[in-house]
């Protein structure tokens, strides 16, 4: 009776083609950190073995996959950390990020296996890693001769305000990129998601889509439905317990809460113990038998409670829906300050993941 992951693998396989549709001159790195944005790692990699490339943020993901077998080209997004991890890199035959000097000095120090393939991290404006576009051409130069480094050095940079169409710094960041990536003449990436989705100019050689592979929206205010994505997991749980009160009475935690009359109550196997967010306010909706009924009280560790005034046939044992299939997690995200990524991150270890195709 608790809370499960039910992950639509065809979705994801579905928005994978969307990508390509939005973008069908560049190759994909399928990112897949962070477990895959919550919904395993593994399972994503051999459900997107079809993309070109995988993409993950660190060595350790990346040694992950390898062990597991996929054989794929495989970048990480955050290069290398120290020695071991460049060894490990080279071993396994890892695609590095190169963002600072002291990555380079140790890649022309530290003598390697094999050589190692690289990508040039340009700050074209987000201000968090990545060659300055005044010192990006002498990097990638000197990245490129190094004995160490396979092949081409490519050029990558990250946007900073992709999810707002109207604002004007992807621009200025395509600006400051396009002409160094010029100079260079090598392959470039630009585009996550929301590139990929709103950006032209971020479709390039190479492209990084993460959160529309897993059927939600990068844009402010938008879902994913939008842009033809299809949700891949529903996180939902069941109905526990029907319980009737009278008017006045406080429901929770601190009783923020109390009932307007005498009203049922339904309680719900799903809490911030699960990853459902603790600061979801009253009035957040679930899903139940395919209608919305809002959350009341305060979301507790195991348990979240619910207004059932407008569902005289609920009965213990009905299914609920958190997010996903019928109830988009842009929304919840919104309500719950937050964003789909967070909440898709933040499912927890004890709820139960269950693959299935579409029907
Ligand atoms: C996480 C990440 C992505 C994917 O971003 P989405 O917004 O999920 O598409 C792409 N590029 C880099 C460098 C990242 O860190």
């Amino acid at each position: 009776m608790g809370p499960s992951a039910s992950l639509d693998l065809s979705a994801l396989r579905h928005n994978l083609q969307r990508v390509r549709e939005c973008a069908p001159n560049s190759r994909i790195f399928a990112v897949i950190k962070a477990n895959a944005y919550g919904h395993g790692m593994l399972r994503a990699a051999a459900a997107l073995a079809d993309a070109d490339a995988f993409a993950v943020a660190r060595v350790e993901e990346g040694v992950k996959l390898r062990e597991a077998g996929f054989q794929q080209k495989l970048l990480i997004l955050e290069g290398f950390f120290n020695q071991q991890e460049l060894a490990a890199a080279s071993h396994h035959q890892l695609e590095l990020a190169i963002h600072q000097t002291e990555q380079l000095e140790t890649l022309k120090q530290q003598p390697l296996d094999k050589p190692v393939s690289c990508w040039l991290k340009v700050d074209s404006g987000m201000h968090r890693v990545g060659f300055q576009p005044d010192q990006a051409l002498d990097a990638w130069k000197a990245v490129s001769q190094l004995s160490s480094v396979a092949g081409e050095v490519g050029l990558m940079t990250h946007l900073a305000n992709g999810d707002d169409l109207g604002d004007p710094t992807s621009k200025a960041q395509f600006d400051r990129f396009l002409p160094l990536a010029k100079a260079c003449g090598t392959r470039i990436s630009i585009g996550n998601s929301a590139g990929i989705l709103g950006w032209p100019d971020a479709r390039t050689d190479w492209v990084r889509p993460g959160i529309m592979l897993y059927g939600a929206s990068p844009f402010i205010n938008g879902t994913g439905a939008d842009d033809g994505l299809k949700p891949v997991m529903t996180f939902q749980s069941r109905l526990i317990a029907i319980n009737h009160y009278p008017k006045g009475s406080p429901i929770g935690y601190s009783g923020t809460w109390r009932c307007p009359e005498a009203m049922p109550v339904g309680v719900v196997a799903v809490g911030y113990g699960d990853g459902y967010p603790r600061h979801a306010p009253a009035g957040t909706p679930v899903l139940l038998n395919g209608r919305r009924v809002p959350l009341v009280g305060r979301v507790s560790m195991d348990m979240i409670t619910v207004d059932l005034r407008n569902q005289p046939e609920a009965k213990i044992g009905d299914p609920i829906v958190l997010w996903g299939a019928g109830l988009p997690v842009e929304e919840i995200a919104g309500l719950t300050g937050t964003i789909s990524y967070e909440l898709f991150c933040g499912v927890t270890g004890r709820v139960e993941f269950i693959e299935r195709e579409a029907h």
